[in-house]
């Protein structure tokens, strides 16, 4: 089960891909873990898989660290879920990458922590590019105001900025997304003539109901869970 799912969604990452003319190596599957046990992880893990993406601290703080030492190879960890301030003491520690940086005074207390750690993290901006009341990230609008929550974390020095990051709003056909994504895009190309000191690199989009959509817009990082792992128990 978990291998055809996994196999099935390599192979639609690619058939994307190359539909848009792209390299399908450039597209790094995330594969969320979120509500599912150790064991799948590890599963998926022996199938090949190096990316895991957790939403929860709590939840993470108990899987993580056993599963990290059982594992052969090391596995990237992505925080994808939304990251209260209070939580950057324990989330810091556990994760490799950061995609819900969606404040800047939240980007400045991952500083603080990664500066105690010693380490730098790579994070991505979350952008609520659709304006959904409902959805966390920076609003793009005015342009000027995002500008300068970018450059006050581009001062940070223990926090890489890779990019942005955004959850497209459920519509009714995974295409009905891609002017979303496609703004996202827009927004990565505006941030590389503003600040060409950085690759912005990574474009974090697409879940299971509209990774094909996301990555013909030009996902770098698509985060999949119920394709991979099936659905999840509310
Ligand atoms: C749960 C989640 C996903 C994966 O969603 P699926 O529908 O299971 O693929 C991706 N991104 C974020 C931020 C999530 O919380």
């Amino acid at each position: 089960m978990l291998e055809q799912n996994l196999k099935l969604v390599q192979q639609r990452i690619a058939h994307a891909a190359e539909r848009a003319g792209r390299d399908p190596r450039e597209i790094t599957l995330v594969a969320v873990s979120k509500t599912f046990p150790a064991e799948a992880i590890l599963s998926a893990h022996a199938l090949g898989v190096r990316h895991f993406g957790e939403n929860r601290v709590e939840e993470a703080a108990e899987k993580i660290p056993p599963i990290n030492r059982r594992r052969q190879t090391a596995i990237t960890w992505h925080l994808i879920g939304h990251l209260q301030s209070r939580k950057v003491k324990d989330a810091a520690p556990l994760f490799d990458f950061i995609h819900s940086v969606d404040r800047v005074a939240l980007a400045q207390k991952i500083e603080t922590r990664a500066s105690a750690l010693g380490k730098k993290i790579p994070i991505l901006l979350e952008v609520n590019i659709s304006g959904e009341a409902s959805k966390n990230g920076f609003a793009p609008e005015p342009r000027e105001q995002f500008f300068d929550a970018v450059r006050a974390i581009l001062t940070l020095p223990h926090l890489d900025t890779q990019g942005l990051m955004t959850i497209a709003p459920i519509v009714a056909q995974p295409d009905d997304a891609r002017p979303h994504f496609g703004a996202l895009r827009a927004l990565r190309d505006e941030l590389r003539a503003r600040f060409p000191e950085r690759a912005w690199q990574h474009l974090s989009m697409g879940m299971t109901e509209d990774f094909e959509a996301a990555i013909a817009e030009g996902a770098t990082i698509v985060r999949i869970g119920r394709a991979i792992f099936g659905e999840r128990n509310p």
